[in-house]
C-alpha cells in the first residue's frame, strides 16, 4: 500500500491526534503508533483508550525509528518540540503537523529539520469544539480537505505518500503555499472564531438579568456562535498569536464591510441590506453543494416534538379555557 508507514509518532493526542490514530489504525496504514504527551494523565487516557502501542512523555523517544512523525499539539509548543525531537529524527522520515497556521510552523520548525528528513506541514480542515484523547473519532477527516504546504526541496514522492495517507483516511488533499493557506484560513476559520468569541464575550459581560434572557432565547441565533466559542482556549490563543498579520488584514476588510452594514441599518437602506443578504445566502448554498455542510434545516438538529395531547383528561374543575 502506497500510504503505509512502519512507525507513526504522534506528538500530542487530543482531538486531532487521537482521530489520526483511530483512522490510521482502521485503514491499516501503520504497523506501530507511538504517542508522546506533556502530561502523564493525558498519556494514561490515551493508553486506556488503546490509541497506540508505545506511550512516553519524551517526544524524542517517541520519534526514534519513526518514518512518519506528526506534531498534533498546539502550535505554540512547536519550537520547543522541534528542538527536542531533532536529534532523534531518522533520515528518510517524513515530519508533518496538523497546526491551524502554516507560515509560523515553517519558521519555527524548519530550522531544526535535519537533512534527509522531509518536512511537509499539513492542516486537516476538520474539527469539533471538543478536545482531548476521548474527543477523537476515526471518521473526522472523511469528506474534509487536508492542506499540505511542502517546503522547497522535499522529494515529490514523499509529498505524494503523505497525501495518500490523508486520502486513505477519507480526506481530499490540496497543496499550497504556507502564506496563502494562512490568508484563506484567516477568513474561513480564524475571523469567524474571533467574532464568536467576541459576541459570546459581550453576553458574558452583560448584567445577570439580561444574560439569563439571552441564554433562554439563545436558539434565535446566539446558540450557534457558542459552539464555536467553546473551542479550546490554548489552541486558539496560539492561532491568533501566530497568524497575526493575516488575521489583522482580514479583520480590516471585515470592519470596513461591517461599517457599510451599519450605515445601511442607520439610513434605512433596505435595498442594500437585501442585496447583501441575498449574496450571503448563495454562499451557504455553494458550501452545501460542495458537500461541506448538510442541507437539513437547523444543521440537522433533531426536532423535539411536544408530547401528544392527552386523551380522556379528567378536568377536576371543568376547565376554564373554553369560554
Ligand atoms: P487538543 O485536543 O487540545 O490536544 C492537544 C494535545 O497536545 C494534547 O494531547 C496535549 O497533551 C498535547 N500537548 C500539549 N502540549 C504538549 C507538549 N509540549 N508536548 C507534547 N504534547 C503536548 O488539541 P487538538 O484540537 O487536537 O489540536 C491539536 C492541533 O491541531 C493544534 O495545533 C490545532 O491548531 C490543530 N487543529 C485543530 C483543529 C480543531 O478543530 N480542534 C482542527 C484542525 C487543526 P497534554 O494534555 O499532555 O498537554
Amino acid at each position: 500500500m502506497a500510504a503505509h508507514f512502519r512507525k507513526l509518532a504522534l506528538i500530542g493526542i487530543g482531538l486531532i491526534g487521537s482521530s489520526i490514530a483511530l483512522a490510521a489504525r482502521r485503514q491499516g496504514l501503520v504497523d506501530v503508533i507511538s504517542i508522546a504527551t506533556r502530561r502523564q494523565e493525558t498519556l494514561d487516557e490515551g493508553h486506556e483508550l488503546g490509541l497506540g502501542d508505545i506511550y512516553t512523555l519524551d517526544p524524542a523517544e517517541a520519534v526514534r525509528g519513526a518514518d512518519l512523525v506528526i506534531l498534533c499539539a498546539p502550535v505554540g509548543t512547536y519550537d520547543a518540540l522541534a528542538r527536542a525531537i531533532k536529534p532523534a529524527l531518522e533520515p528518510g522520515a517524513i515530519l508533518s503537523d496538523v497546526g491551524s497556521v502554516k507560515e509560523h510552523v515553517v519558521k519555527v520548525v524548519g530550522p531544526h529539520v535535519p537533512s534527509g528528513v522531509s518536512f511537509i506541514p499539513g492542516h486537516p480542515i476538520a474539527g469539533t469544539e471538543h478536545s482531548g484523547p476521548s474527543a477523537g473519532f476515526a471518521e473526522l477527516f472523511a469528506g474534509r480537505w487536508c492542506v499540505l504546504t511542502p517546503v522547497p526541496g522535499v522529494p515529490e514522492e514523499h509529498t505524494e505518500k503523505l497525501a495518500d495517507f490523508w486520502r486513505a483516511m477519507g480526506s481530499s488533499v490540496e497543496c499550497m503555499d504556507a502564506a496563502h493557506h494562512d490568508m484563506v484560513l484567516a477568513i474561513t476559520s480564524h475571523i469567524p472564531h474571533l467574532i464568536a468569541y467576541n459576541i459570546v464575550g459581550t453576553v458574558a459581560d452583560l448584567e445577570d438579568a439580561t444574560q439569563s434572557e439571552v441564554i433562554k432565547f439563545s436558539a434565535s441565533g446566539f446558540r450557534d456562535f457558542t459552539r464555536i466559542a467553546a473551542s479550546d482556549p490554548v489552541m486558539w490563543r496560539d492561532i491568533f498569536l501566530t497568524n497575526r498579520d493575516a488575521v489583522l488584514e482580514m479583520l480590516g476588510r471585515f470592519s470596513e464591510d461591517l461599517s457599510v452594514l451599519q450605515r445601511a441599518v442607520r439610513t434605512g437602506d433596505g435595498a442594500s441590506l437585501e442585496a447583501m443578504f441575498t449574496r450571503t445566502r448563495a454562499i451557504r448554498r455553494s458550501i452545501i453543494n460542495a458537500g461541506q455542510e448538510t442541507p437539513r434545516a437547523d444543521f440537522g438538529r433533531p426536532v423535539v416534538a411536544p408530547p401528544p395531547p392527552e386523551t380522556n383528561v379528567v378536568r377536576e374543575h371543568g376547565g376554564g379555557d373554553d369560554a
